[in-house]
């Protein structure tokens, strides 16, 4: 059989290794890959397995002395040659199958509708432009544009899901194939593969030699017009681009404005180098300058001094100077790729095992360092004389993949007004920080990347977690009125914010406000809030870098109690687990975590977990009274339990000389439906019952408060839910336990005008609802909603809110619009 002249060479090289190596191992296997390269029979001493897996280290072996550095300067040549891009990528994928000693090799590239076409092909049995698009996520090539890392599989023929007749996997003549992403600022631009007929283990230089060049293809792909910008953000994309997109809310407001999207500045001028001296010597500047610019932000941000968020960018600035990070940087300039093109690398490496990371502190982390790779690019490229961006419009709306939290202090405030993100959770830093600075922001806005451009116009709906794209005059003019109208009501109902708020019949109603950072303790005065009815403690466990200390946490409610003054503030436990897991407190892999381990269930089952709280919460008072509430209560006991060890904490401080309050109010919240028919019990023992709707909600109806296919699916001005909220009322009421809703339904106006008829006397709301529920209140009858009420509750509808509306009309309760 007549052997193809790439592989005479191989064997050529064998043959010479044979000569020249020292141990007998490496004899061995030098010998098995000539025995295998030629199809010879191995004879007795080598079974095929064996042979085949000696010849794949041999390959290994070989590719490990000379790969990269070949490759390098072969690549060099041929990206200064005047090739066609496409014949360029043509070349770059030979010279990978040549010298990664493969057998064939492809470069697909993503199209829109998430589709995988094959660009160049070398090595196949049928030409690369008769294979099928392959979709993202289907077969090999599809899995790792979907998960964005490498992926080999050392021998097809054992994995029969894989060696189905499919184009990858070339039709059962290879056995082993090896693919990595090509990324550029966190986009699928496609996947480049190499594969062998035999067997073989893809060392991790071959994957290592892979990512370099896939970082030029990234870079040939975008430059070249091989694929033009308006495809790549179309990439994710399928049909015609939506103009409203459903996120979640992390953020309340709202904004108008113009797009910025958010991607680090690579224009990359080289790639490959032959100086690393002086790239080494670029990026220590580099670094140097970022670092500076970073003191100098958190300098210019004192404001948000002593808050979960400095917390947060203090840490952040740590990062920047991590020196595994940075060292990893420095080796893979080593191996003749610029400062710009090792920072890409390290971070689409960062990347790929971010996303295969469960562990939300983790990924917090590894974004942090995917936004300083984003950073100290910027400054590389700075140094080369190009502009970071050309120009910042006034009203920035800023859209990214994911942000981390220093990112927002590098805009204006003034110019800052709203933050989109395709991932993003309500506890990722970015998050904090932007509520702390007010700034509304949506996350969790599915492909928003590939839907928007830098200039486009939006709307950002903080309060409903939506973004409307290049939105219609109409949408923009409901929007437009509706801000100047928050503007205008804030001046006109500037006094009346700060009078205590009486209904049309004369019921006072406490408007206290909900909380969890410092800066919103700030601002509690400027709302008009009678208080702080539910300061959510876990939002500070959150910024903290560890488990915090007694003396720590008893120094932050210190400082909230002082700025309190004489206004009330109850203090929630820990309401963590859920949707809220606290980083370096491990909890269980659970299928149900909103049924699961959480919030008081590990106080139980980790009494020290309460009884530091309560510790720090003593501590914090200096004699002064308290009010603590325990989160997710489901039965008498949970109560009882924390009772006793609240007792225990107040006969050690004493014994220890600390003051103990007189006072020490505890109560529950009221979210799982189980505590309500064990109401009669539990209130001969609280001293307040705060009903938590969004939780009581999410289980009374069985829908997950934050899967989006639920929202609005259910009402909360239902008959069942009113008549659970009424049960409650009356009950507390007639028991004179005091009694009071936390969750968001009350911020809204119409469903905070039912709840103070239903007999709830005080409402704890988000600040930004604290005007709107407070112009209503004074407009308000209860006597005449009440027997309303008792009738609505009768029917057998699926919501109740236009009777309501139309009551609130014909009654002129006014009922300020939320949109
Ligand atoms: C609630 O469940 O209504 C509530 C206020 O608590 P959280 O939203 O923090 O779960
Ligand atoms: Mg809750």
């Amino acid at each position: 059989m007549t052997k193809a002249p790439e592989s005479n060479v191989r064997i050529a090289a064998a043959l010479r290794a044979v000569e020249r190596a020292e141990s007998y191992a490496a004899v061995e296997r030098a010998e098995a890959y000539v025995a295998v390269e030629r199809a010879e029979p191995r004879g007795a001493v080598l079974n095929t397995a064996t042979a085949e897996k000696i010849s794949s280290e041999f390959l290994d072996a070989q590719m490990a002395l000379s790969a990269p550095r070949v490759l390098m300067s072969e690549l060099k040549i041929l990206l200064q040659t005047s090739y066609a891009p496409h014949e360029k990528l043509m070349a770059i994928v030979q010279k990978v199958i040549t010298v990664l000693r493969a057998d064939a090799g492809a470069c697909f590239l993503t199209r829109p509708g998430e589709m995988l076409e094959v660009y160049a092909s070398i090595g196949f049995p049928r030409d690369g432009q008769d294979m099928p698009a392959i979709g993202v996520g289907d077969g090999l090539i599809g899995d790792i544009a979907a998960q964005g890392s490498p992926y080999f599989v050392p021998d097809l023929q054992a994995r029969p899901e894989t060696a189905a007749p499919r184009p990858e996997t070339g039709m059962g003549v290879f056995k082993s194939f090896c693919g990595v992403p090509v990324l550029r600022s966190g986009r699928i631009l496609g996947v480049l593969s190499i594969q062998n007929k035999l067997p073989r283990h893809y060392g991790e230089d071959v994957i290592d030699v892979l990512q370099t060049v896939a970082i030029i293809l990234a870079e040939l792909i975008v430059a070249g017009g091989i694929i033009s910008r308006k495809e790549i953000s179309s990439v994710s994309a399928s049909g015609q681009k939506p103009n409203q997109i459903a996120g979640v809310s992390l953020g309340r407001g709202l904004a108008i404005g113009t797009v910025v999207l958010y991607e680090p500045p690579v224009g990359m001028n080289e790639i490959l180098v032959d100086d690393t001296k002086t790239q080494k010597m670029r990026l220590s500047a580099a670094l140097a300058s970022m670092h500076d610019a970073i003191d100098r932000m958190l300098n210019r941000n004192n404001g948000l001094a002593g808050s979960e968020s400095r917390d947060i960018l203090e840490a952040y600035q740590m990062f920047a100077r991590d020196r595994g990070w940075l060292a990893k940087i420095e080796a893979t300039v080593e191996k003749g790729l610029s400062a710009e093109a090792a920072v890409q690398r390290v971070q689409n490496e960062t990347r790929a095992r971010m996303s295969q990371m469960s562990d939300a502190y983790i990924r917090d982390r590894l974004q942090d360092m995917e936004d300083l790779s984003n950073r100290l690019l910027s400054h590389l490229v700075r140094q080369g004389g190009q502009r970071v961006s050309d120009t910042i419009p006034d009203n920035i709306i800023l859209v990214a993949r994911s942000l981390g939290p220093a990112a927002l202090l590098d805009y204006d405030h003034r110019r800052l007004k709203a933050v989109v993100l395709e991932k993003g959770s309500h506890s990722n830093h970015v998050a904090i920080v932007a509520r702390a600075l007010g700034i509304p922001i949506v996350g969790q806005c599915r492909d928003v990347m590939g839907n928007i451009n830098t200039g486009d116009q939006a709307i950002i709906d903080g309060d409903n977690g939506t973004v409307y794209i290049n939105p219609s005059e109409y949408i923009i003019d409901l929007y437009t009125k509706s801000l100047e109208s928050r503007a205008s009501r804030s001046k006109l109902y500037r006094r009346q914010v700060q009078q205590q708020s009486v209904t049309a019949d004369g019921t006072t109603v406490q408007v206290m406000m909900n909380a969890g950072l410092m800066n919103e303790i700030d601002s509690v005065q400027g709302t008009g809030a009678d208080g702080v009815g539910l300061f959510r403690t876990e939002l500070s466990f959150m910024g903290w870098p560890k488990y915090p200390l007694v003396v720590t946490q008893a120094e932050l409610y210190g400082k909230i109690m002082d700025k309190m003054g004489d206004k009330p503030i109850i203090f929630r436990t820990l309401d963590i687990g859920g949707d809220k897991p606290l980083p370096y407190f491990k909890a269980p892999d659970e299928d149900n975590p909103a049924l699961g381990w959480r919030a008081v269930r590990i106080g139980m089952d980790r009494p020290a977990v309460l009884r530091t709280q309560f510790r720090a919460f003593i501590r914090a008072s200096r004699g002064r009274a308290i009010k603590i509430m325990l989160p997710f209560v489901t039965e008498v006991a949970e109560f009882d339990r924390a009772f006793e060890l609240l007792e225990m904490e107040k006969n050690r401080a004493r014994q220890n000389g600390i003051l103990v309050p007189d006072k020490i109010e505890l109560g529950v919240m009221l979210e799982v439906p189980a505590l309500v028919w064990q109401l009669d019990a539990l209130l001969q023992r609280v001293s307040f019952v705060s009903v938590g709707t969004n939780d009581l909600m999410q289980y009374m109806f069985a829908a997950d408060r934050g899967n989006q296919a639920m929202r609005g699916r259910y009402d909360v001005l239902s008959p069942a839910m009113l008549a659970v909220l009424k049960h409650i009322a009356d009950k507390c009421n007639a028991a004179k336990v005091p009694v009071g809703v936390c969750g968001e339904m009350a911020g809204n106006p119409l469903e905070a005008m039912v709840l103070i008829a239903l007999g709830y006397q005080s409402l704890s709301i988000p600040a930004q609802s604290i005007e709107n529920i407070k112009v209503m209140i004074p407009t308000l009858d209860c006597g005449k909603l009440r027997p309303y009420l008792d009738y609505l509750m009768q029917l057998r509808v699926h919501s109740l809110r236009e009777r309501l509306l139309c009551f609130a009309r014909d009654h002129k309760t006014h009922i300020p619009a939320v949109i």
